[in-house]
């Protein structure tokens, strides 16, 4: 095995991800040799030890698995979500829904909000409306 076997695909995987969530993609990793998803950026795949990690969007689709109701000191506040994604990994966000919770459980559809030019993208997550 030579030096170059060793070296990691992908040196800084932060910047990777940086940059294609600020391209409005859900980007995550995903390790060719046990077939899972990773999540946050890894150099090393934390389930296997592998370095063949290989970017993947993912489609948006997942489920509530936590909230919490963050105010804020004006009044008001957001819903910060904990969703798992179907390709298999969990982020946070925020609910686009800024009234009413969403049930743990639910069908939710991310997307990333990109809109501020000022603020760092973050993810929102809309409720799937049933029927
Ligand atoms: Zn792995």
């Amino acid at each position: 095995m030579s030096a170059a076997d060793l070296a990691p695909a992908e040196p800084a995987p932060w910047a990777g991800f940086v940059r294609r969530r600020g391209e409005g993609r859900i980007p995550f990793q995903y390790c060719t040799s046990c077939e899972r998803a990773v999540f946050y950026p890894r150099v090393l795949c934390p389930h296997c030890g592998s370095l063949e990690l290989e970017w993947r969007d993912s489609i948006g689709a997942g489920v509530v698995y936590s909230q919490t109701f963050l105010p804020t000191r004006e009044g008001g506040g957001r819903y910060v979500l904990l969703v798992d994604f179907d390709e298999g990994f969990r982020v946070m966000g925020s609910s686009t829904d800024d009234t009413g919770a969403y049930a743990i459980g639910s069908r939710v559809r991310g997307a990333v909000d990109t809109s501020d030019p000022e603020a760092e993208p973050r993810f929102v997550f809309t409720e799937e409306k049933q029927g």
